[in-house]
């Protein structure tokens, strides 16, 4: 059975002690966490002299493909694990629409961020007009395909369906459509890496969560825990969620 995972994702916010005291009164909150790894996901400035545990454990947002050299404004995975950090999000789809990235070069990062004891979390997810043009299975299949496209294996991976039209905006995908989608991700899995069981693979649902959707959403089958962005930045939000998730 997989360990359900509820992650934060900080995007540009916290500066670092803001981001330390945020995690010190989360950990206070929450004495009985068995049963959910908690991932905080900062700002690169705030993975620095963190010291957490299991089932505490430490994202970065982002990261090069390249060990070091000339990639003003990037990070490598060296430092990153340096700063203890065990899970990153790749592809998220800010990183996708603001900051143009493709398919392949997630495709490259994945590969890369694979050969460390980092697990990445790749996000795939359609857009409103994606959607409502009927690509949406489409754009997904893709972004799948390309995305694990250099790895032998899905060993450590995780997948965070997030749509892009559900994040930040307070709507929510229905029950219905994210069981959909999390069935239809496991099958393209399954189609891309044959000897593997889709059904060990964590698919993290994101998009709008917060203590008033997350029991109903964490007890669908197919959903393995949660990305979560604006909920993830308030201690009382961010922690009854944690709850929710460990008492399910
Ligand atoms: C996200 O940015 O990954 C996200 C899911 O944000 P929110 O929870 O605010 O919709």
């Amino acid at each position: 059975m997989i360990k359900p995972i509820v992650a934060g994702n900080w995007k540009m916010n916290k500066n670092p002690n803001e981001g330390s005291s945020f995690i010190n009164d989360v950990i206070g909150n929450l004495s009985e966490v068995e049963n959910v790894e908690v991932v905080f996901c900062p700002p690169f400035t705030g993975l620095n002299n963190v010291n957490i545990n299991p089932p505490y454990y430490l994202g970065a947002q982002n990261c090069y493909y390249k060990d070091n050299g000339a990639y003003t404004g990037e990070i490598s995975l060296n430092m990153l694990l340096e700063c203890n950090v065990q899970y990153i999000i790749i592809g998220h789809s800010e990183r996708r629409h603001i900051f143009f990235e493709d398919n392949e070069l997630i495709g490259k990062k994945i590969a890369k961020v694979i050969n460390t004891e980092i697990k990445p979390i790749l996000c795939v997810g359609e857009t409103k007009d994606e959607m409502n043009s009927g690509r949406a299975y489409d754009v997904i299949e893709e972004q799948l395909a390309k995305g694990l496209e250099n790895l032998k294996s899905l060993s450590n991976v995780l997948i965070a369906y997030e749509p892009v039209w559900a994040i930040g905006t307070g709507l929510t995908a229905s029950t219905d459509k994210i069981n959909e989608m999390h069935s239809f991700i496991r099958k393209i899995l399954n189609k891309l890496f044959k000897e593997e069981n889709p059904y060990r693979i964590p698919i993290l649902y994101g998009g709008s969560v917060n203590s008033g959707n997350a029991d109903e959403l964490i007890s669908l089958d197919g959903v393995n825990g949660f990305l979560i962005g604006g909920a993830s930045l308030d201690v009382v939000k961010f922690t009854d969620i944690v709850k929710i998730v460990n008492d399910k």
